[in-house]
């Protein structure tokens, strides 16, 4: 299981896939992408190896240059196309590692204001509630920060955002997370390994961070939202 991001020079969809690759020591029983482009949010997932996502994007390829990636090990609901990330809704793509303890809660609650759920899984929560506060006004920022703040459990999350084609959302609570520095490019990775090909400087997200990515940068805020600065390291690992 394991998370990548890039906001990139050229087309990520490529780039997300060896990223990808490069954790699938971590073990995962299905993978997805989402880019955007041109304003337009879209993704493609496939059940098993990673060939499968690959070949299924020669025959339905994904064009952008900012996208989110993602390796699943089921634990709520089957390895399926359908149960597999990046989970989407209206205009918010999620990539969730780890457990939404109180996913039941925030169904029967998304399930009280009429929302439709298209998977089995505790991740589709977190897009689904995304979604409900960018509808009634909010941010990206603001949609995604309030999601997080509604989650118990462990979880390591980027959210891409339709017509946000410099923007990727990430934090973390009890699952690692790394958010990597290019030159006008930036980068998000379960770990720096996934990240080596791209970048050596990361910066580690900490307990409960939340970090609001562009080209330009990250900010990093803490779980009271609170701007907080963590170190750049510059890490030494095979390229
Ligand atoms: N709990 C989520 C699911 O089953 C995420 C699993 C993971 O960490 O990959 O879809």
């Amino acid at each position: 299981c394991g998370i990548v991001g890039v906001l990139g020079k050229h087309e990520v969809a490529p780039i997300l896939v060896e990223a990808l690759k490069r954790l699938e020591y971590r073990g995962y029983d299905s993978a997805g992408i989402a880019t955007v482009n041109d304003g337009v949010l879209d993704r493609r997932r496939a059940v098993g190896k990673l060939v499968n996502l690959s070949d299924l994007l020669v025959h339905e390829p994904l064009t952008g240059k900012t996208g989110i990636g993602h390796t699943r090990w089921a634990t709520h609901g089957a390895p399926t196309v359908a149960n597999a990330h990046p989970h989407q809704s209206g205009s918010v793509a999620v990539v969730h590692n780890g457990i939404i303890e109180n996913y039941r809660e925030l169904r029967a609650e998304l399930a009280e204001c009429g929302v439709n759920f298209q998977t089995d899984t505790d991740s589709e929560t977190v897009a689904l509630l995304t979604e409900r506060y960018r509808r009634a006004g909010e941010t990206p920022v603001e949609a995604a920060f309030h999601a997080i703040d509604r989650l118990k459990g462990a979880f390591a999350l980027a959210f891409l955002f339709e017509g946000e084609e410099d923007l990727i959302i990430a934090a973390r609570k009890g699952s690692p997370l790394a958010i990597g520095h290019g030159d006008g490019e930036m980068f998000v990775g379960s770990d720096a390994i996934a990240l080596a090909p791209l970048t050596d400087k990361v910066t580690y997200l900490e307990e409960g961070d939340r970090a609001v990515v562009t080209r330009a940068g990250v900010r990093i805020f803490d779980e009271s939202s609170t701007p907080v600065s963590r170190p750049m390291k510059t890490i030494q690992v095979d390229r």
